[in-house]
């Protein structure tokens, strides 16, 4: 492969990598570029994407993953909470950002400021974006059956008269949000299209006009996405599974590492961790890591996690503690402290996806992700380019 990377800058690279511990997750940035590419061949005429990057991008890190979201391929960038689009708008991101999450009156003059569009999620945040006296640009939340957030059929009319009594406020969108499109066998987001074509057609019969989205990824990854209406897409752009039974999986960007700290052999009959959860059943090779579940590495996981070593698993043995996780390597060759050890992602020809460990301790891949803690750095890669992100160093 062809390195650009000048001289000065690799060695700095590893100089920064050589001073973090050597727990860390490296976000491979040029997966995400394709990622947004495959999304975008897979829309219609006149849609655009919308790039989930709340929680942290999913914990892969919103600032870095902005900087890859170019205004010609990604139209906007959606976050959850006015301090995640802060901190874009802080790191230079100058694409169009929208707040899912419902704002207090506070935080209005703070969205006005920093040209944020605010999602209307209900009547309470109507209301204060109504009492803004300053130019707003909002998008509608419908509520077409998830019952969670968003406005109700029964206050549309209400919500038209106050909007057209409010002539600061730019209606840039109206939305919803599906609460069952990975599974491609339901007839839940059936149902939820035409409650919200019946909301929207209700709106502009009020004289309130303005682009859609509604799609999230499964729905997009199923097709089902209106020419010229909008996308938000988050799960399938981190490279994991958006539908609940099918592979439409991109490219994960994420590879969650580190390295044997201690390895012991135990005899037979050897207790293990906290509690004394395991006890070795023939001499062992066991092996400690230096990371726990205060990274993010659930402790649900112990005694049921594997890993990977030399490109072969290797399970998780006694609990997981805080700062330790313990393995046994007995059964893989010329295992070595310093050896790397993959606990998400891919070595050699295995893979241990976020689907795999999601489904060990009951949750979705998306929570996987979100755990990884602010406690491992995030070490982003495009081809030899390496930065560093600790919350340790600048
Ligand atoms: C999180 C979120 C999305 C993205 O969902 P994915 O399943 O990750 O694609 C889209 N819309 C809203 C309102 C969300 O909260």
């Amino acid at each position: 492969m062809k390195d650009d990377t000048p001289t000065a800058a690799r060695s700095s690279a590893n100089d920064a990598l050589a001073r973090i511990r050597p727990t860390w997750v490296e976000i491979d940035l040029a997966a995400f570029d394709r990622n947004i590419d495959a999304i975008l061949r897979r829309l219609p005429e006149g849609s655009r994407l919308i790039a989930v990057l709340k929680a942290d991008g999913y914990g892969h890190g919103a600032v870095e993953l902005a900087r890859r979201c170019k205004p010609d391929r990604v139209a906007m960038i959606a976050v959850a909470q006015l301090e995640e689009a802060m901190e874009l708008r802080s790191a230079g991101i100058s694409l169009p950002i929208i707040v899912l999450g419902p704002l207090e009156s506070a935080q209005i003059p703070v969205a006005a400021q920093n040209e944020i569009v605010i999602g209307v999620t209900g009547p309470e945040v109507l209301q204060r974006v109504c009492s803004f006296d300053g130019e707003l640009h909002i998008a509608l939340k419908l509520d077409s059956g998830m019952g969670r957030m968003g406005l109700m059929e029964s206050e549309l009319r209400r919500t038209a008269e106050m909007i057209r009594a409010t002539p600061r406020l730019h209606v840039d969108a109206i939305y919803t949000h599906f609460a069952n499109s990975g599974d491609p066998r339901d007839g839940f987001t059936a149902t939820q299209n035409a409650s919200f074509d019946a909301m929207v057609q209700t709106m502009r019969a009020a004289g309130i006009n303005a682009r859609l989205h509604r799609a999230n990824s499964g729905a997009t990854m199923r097709g089902l996405v209106n020419p010229g209406e909008d996308v938000r897409v988050g799960i399938a752009l981190y490279g994991a599974e958006a539908l609940d039974v099918g592979n439409s999986r991109l490219e994960p960007l994420m590879r969650w590492r580190t390295e044997i700290a201690r390895l012991k052999r135990l005899p037979a009959g050897h207790a293990v961790g906290y509690g004394e959860t395991f006890h070795t059943t023939r001499d062992s090779d066991i092996a400690t890591l230096p990371v726990g579940y205060a990274d993010g590495y659930n402790r649900l996981l112990s005694n049921r996690g594997h890993v990977l070593v030399h490109g072969r698993r290797a399970p998780v043995v006694g609990r997981v503690s805080m700062d330790l996780v313990t393995i046994d390597v007995t059964d893989i060759e010329r295992v070595a402290v310093g050896d790397e050890v993959v606990l998400l992602g891919s070595q050699g020809g295995e893979t241990i996806n976020a689907e795999e460990i999601a489904s060990l301790i009951g949750t979705i891949s998306y929570e996987v992700f979100c755990n990884v803690s602010a406690r491992v750095p995030r070490v982003y890669r495009q081809g030899e380019r390496v930065t560093v992100h600790s919350r340790f160093t600048s």
